[in-house]
């Protein structure tokens, strides 16, 4: 994607701000590469990436690149693998990101007429606070409930009469089992929900919307990088816009780190344009998404990236093309007679890669091999290789209780 000449300048000024912070985070990163040289977005995809282990190791105030008295606030994201990341803030960081997360709401057709029930924790990572601060900035009736007690939101939910529920996937799924379980869908006034941003599957998405009756807007965000409110979707697509004026996007080749084309799936790498408490430049997210290339319908021109199909540790690649669980799933969905379980077998025999794929399939066997040769084909067209599929009976694939391991690489 062509960065915008305002984005070079703005990300040029921060830079150099940063080189001159004495024992600063990118002072000490970028020492030796000589910042006045960069010259164009060429130039600027030659620094190397910021890694979540940078972040890390910069525990606890380290990322800071303002003097003390200018943070107003932290944030922290889950520390479940040791050191958690503490992303310092200050006052014009925390306003910034409630003008992008009140844009969010905006885009998804609320008002300050809206009351919207908040149900993502707060705390110190950035859930609760963000939908929250954002609600405010629009002028909304914000309830903030916080995640759980599922009596208690239905009862606010009736009593106050909340239009909008921000939730994630599974606690709005489970809301919408709940008011159908309980017979209240008249007393409910729901009109649309704000979901944060995880993987979920179209299927879902449905049986939440028809459920709850309601129109579902996908949200974009992570800690590191304000928090959720960086971007959603409009009314014309289910692509996210991306908020330029705070946010430069790149997706890049999570193995080679290489930029890939427009429209090309890879992981998303981001650059903030305005952050001072905590400035990043080229932050591997390990999300991956695309860019959604051209215009969209509604008329906004803020770059678009597919819903998240998932992070870069799911990817596995094959003869040389990468794929992740999300668009398998695509391709068993799109195919005929394939029903939702399915198992991948990926070995290395005689020098060459070989995917298996296995699925369940309620059909007679003598419609097998056509609907193995169909998803084979559908698999070739979706992610450029073409697999041996091969279906079975419903039933012989394994369950767990758990998230079910579905792809197996045997050939390290
Ligand atoms: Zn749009």
């Amino acid at each position: 994607m062509k960065m915008a000449p305002e984005q070079f300048a703005m990300i040029k000024a921060q830079l150099e701000r940063l080189m001159e912070i004495p024992d600063g985070f990118y002072a000490k990163k970028f020492a030796g590469i000589d910042i006045a040289s960069i010259q164009s977005q060429e130039d600027f995809e030659k620094l190397p990436f910021t890694e979540k282990a940078d972040l890390r190791d910069a525990y606890p105030m380290g990322l800071s690149a303002v003097p003390q008295s200018e943070i107003v606030r932290i944030h922290s994201s889950s520390g479940t693998t040791g050191t958690p990341v503490v992303i310092p803030y200050t006052k014009k960081d925390v306003d910034d990101w409630a003008k992008m997360f009140a844009r969010c709401y905006e885009y998804a057709g609320i008002t300050k007429e809206d009351v919207i029930q908040i149900t993502p924790g707060y705390g110190l990572w950035t859930a609760g606070i963000g939908f929250q601060a954002g609600a405010e900035r629009l002028g909304a009736m914000a309830i903030p409930m916080g995640p759980g007690n599922t009596e208690k939101q239905l009862q606010m939910m009736q009593d106050f009469g909340s239009t909008v529920v921000c939730a994630t996937s599974s606690y709005a799924l489970l809301l919408a089992e709940e008011i159908e379980k309980r017979g209240i869908r008249d007393k409910i006034k729901l009109k649309k929900g704000v979901i944060g941003s995880e993987r979920w599957g179209e299927k879902m998405r449905r049986r939440i919307s028809n459920e709850l009756g309601v129109e579902l807007y996908d949200i974009y965000g992570l800690t590191e990088v304000y928090g959720p409110g960086i971007g959603i979707n409009c009314k014309a697509d289910s692509a996210m816009h991306i908020w330029s004026d705070f946010i430069y996007l790149e997706i890049v080749d999570p193995e080679t780190g290489e930029l890939v084309p427009d429209g090309e799936p890879g992981e998303i790498v981001i650059t903030t344009l305005q952050k001072e408490g905590a400035p990043l430049i080229r932050f591997r997210t390990h999300d991956l998404s695309r860019i959604v290339p051209g215009p969209c319908e509604c008329g906004s021109t803020h770059p678009r990236i597919d819903i998240i199909t998932g992070r870069t540790d799911d990817m596995v690649k094959v003869r040389g093309v990468n794929m992740f669980p999300a668009q398998i799933e695509e391709v068993i969905a799109f195919t005929d007679g394939a029903s939702s379980e399915y198992q991948v077998m990926i070995d290395h025999v005689n020098g060459r890669d070989h995917l298996t794929l296995f699925f369940e399939t309620d059909r007679p066997k003598s419609e097998w091999p056509r609907i193995e040769e169909n998803l084979a084909s559908i698999f070739k067209g979706k992610i450029g290789m073409t697999p041996h599929a091969k279906a079975v009976e419903v039933g012989e694939l394994p369950r767990s209780e758990k998230k079910t391991r579905r792809i197996f690489d045997n050939r390290y």
